[in-house]
């Protein structure tokens, strides 16, 4: 058999990582002997067939940044998002795919075949993101057995390699995301006991604040731009970066500036820099106090706060946290591989469910005390439209039906009614947010359901939605008395298009739905 495969396929780092013959996981370097991938791809320019990722492309983005892509995870799921290079046009999913593929066939040189892959997610990541992420692994012809969040795949692999107990909150801080889980931990067992997170929120919007101090420092000292073409901003933005992390050592970090009207010696302070950054702070302890409120819990009741990911290890979050919970968080010795080394463990975990005849008695030993109960992320619902008691008209109302937090695997079903006699169709809608308002939650897929013809109102329809153990979604409505059925493939409409703000506007005009 092929070996048992965790990825992280991060905003600015991917890491591929294997189980031993133990068990154990490990990184697993690639081709130039980096632990770490840098999530860049570069097209050469003068051999359009050549597509460099990794350390190679970040250090040719600089001789031409239309040719070079970075944090495409941020793009992950956007229908709309193409990058033309050569007159063709990359999707986000053919563009991670790309970086999966130089993990596989590196690690696969010394390794052997790579197949069977859990790849990790930020918690918060919705439906259409999950599914573009799988979307990414089977385009490359990976066999993506699961999907595991970052922060659970993280808590995995240090409740199995330390002593961690009680009520745990991984504090996991990116590249570009940021996510918050509270589990309860019993030596190996993992329960999950709710997330939340910003996936837009990491270390390159730290980089972001050092770039435009730079850029107001030489502004004000020489009167003219620092940046003025795409190569610079790709300097400058590793520049950046360098400052930051010099900032998490020292107190004060010196660059020499080379702008449009000259040389300039700029020094940053790690004060300056942790104003610059408060207001994105701020955001991390609401989304914290946030999961505590979810979790009914205190910061008094948290045992452990676990550290995880790259950022985390500036000073202001770790004194913050400090100051937050009374006690200093733990800091992992590689908060930059935990997660794909926990995703090894998952997929380990996942063999054993699905396939224990495939995992070598060795793995299966190491991994047989380890067990994990994750929670559904996100409340799913559908449009309906029932009479308001109060005016006697309809309203457009969104009714949750699989609940945020509930343990995996789950199921739950609600019956709704047509609203007119001889109503021939339905229009569908899932929804994924917490509030009853249409407005408030965000519509992942429509599609429009056939009825029979010359039906009185009221005929029952049942819709049934269940979250399987992958984070993934499964919907159906089916209408009762004919028993015909809608299986509703997420982030699809009925031609198989994306669905657009506008297509969700009209559909939801049209519900019939109560
Ligand atoms: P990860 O996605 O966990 O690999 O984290 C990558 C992010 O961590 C990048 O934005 C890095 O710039 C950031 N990072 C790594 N080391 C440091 C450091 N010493 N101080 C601040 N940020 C860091």
């Amino acid at each position: 058999m092929g070996n048992i495969v965790g990825i992280d396929l991060g905003t600015t780092f991917s890491a591929l990582a294997i189980l031993n013959t133990i068990g154990k996981p490990e990184i697993i370097p690639v081709a130039d002997g980096e632990r770490l991938t840098p999530s860049a791809i570069f097209f050469d320019e003068e051999d359009g067939k050549t597509i460099r990722v990794g350390i190679e492309a970040i250090n040719s983005r600089h001789l031409n940044a239309e040719r070079s892509v970075r944090w495409i995870k941020r793009h992950m799921g956007q229908q709309d998002y193409r990058k033309l290079i050569d007159g063709k046009e990359w999707t986000p999913v053919e563009l991670s795919g790309l970086i999966l593929e130089k993990l596989k066939k590196d690690c696969a040189v010394e390794h052997g075949e790579m197949h069977d892959a859990v790849i990790s997610v930020p918690a918060h990541f919705d439906e259409v993101r999950r599914k573009a992420t799988m979307d990414a692994g089977a385009g490359i012809g990976l066999n993506v057995i699961g999907i595991v969040n970052e922060p659970v795949a993280a808590a995995l692999y240090y409740a199995t390699t330390r002593n961690v107990t009680g009520k745990v909150l991984v504090y996991d801080l990116g590249g570009g995301t940021f996510d918050v889980t509270i589990m309860d931990v019993t030596g190996h067992k993992m329960d999950i006991i709710c997330s939340q997170g910003d996936h837009a929120l990491g270390g390159i919007d730290f980089d972001a604040k050092i770039l435009e101090i730079l850029e107001q420092m030489y502004r004000g000292k020489l009167n003219a731009e620092l940046i003025t073409s795409d190569e610079d901003r790709a300097k400058y933005e590793d520049e950046a970066e360098d400052i930051k992390k010099t900032l998490s050592r020292r107190p004060v970090a010196k660059k020499m500036l080379y702008g449009a009207a000259g040389g300039m010696r700029a020094e940053v302070t790690r004060e300056m820099f942790e104003e610059a950054i408060a207001s994105l702070l701020s955001r991390t302890d609401i989304l914290v106090e946030v999961a505590l409120d979810e979790a009914e819990l205190k910061p008094s009741q948290i045992d452990t706060v676990l550290l995880v990911g790259g950022s985390t290890r500036m000073p202001a979050i770790q004194e913050r946290l400090t100051k937050m919970f009374g006690f200093a968080p733990e800091i992992a010795v590689n908060v930059d591989e935990c997660v794909a080394l926990g995703a090894a463990l998952h997929a380990g975990l996942r063999m054993l469910r699905d396939n224990p005849d495939a995992v070598p008695p060795g793995i299966a030993s190491g991994l047989k005390d380890i067990s994990l109960q994750d929670v559904c992320n996100h409340s799913y619902g559908t449009l309906c439209a029932p009479v308001d008691k109060r005016t006697g008209r309809r309203v457009i109302e969104n009714r949750i039906i699989l609940k945020k937090n509930t343990p995996l695997p789950c199921e739950a079903s609600q019956t709704f009614y047509t609203v007119s006699k001889g109503q021939s169709a339905l229009e569908v809608t899932v929804t994924q947010g917490e509030d009853t308002t249409p407005e408030y939650v965000n519509r992942i897929a429509t599609n429009r359901m056939e009825l029979p013809p010359d039906r009185p109102v009221d005929c029952p329809i049942k819709v049934t939605y269940s979250y399987d153990a992958n984070q993934r979604m499964h919907c159906t409505f089916e209408d009762m008395e004919s028993q015909n059925a809608l299986e509703v493939d997420l982030c699809l409409d009925k031609e198989g298009e994306a669905i657009s703000d506008d297509t969700a506007e009209k559909n939801l005009d049209e519900s019939k739905v109560r």
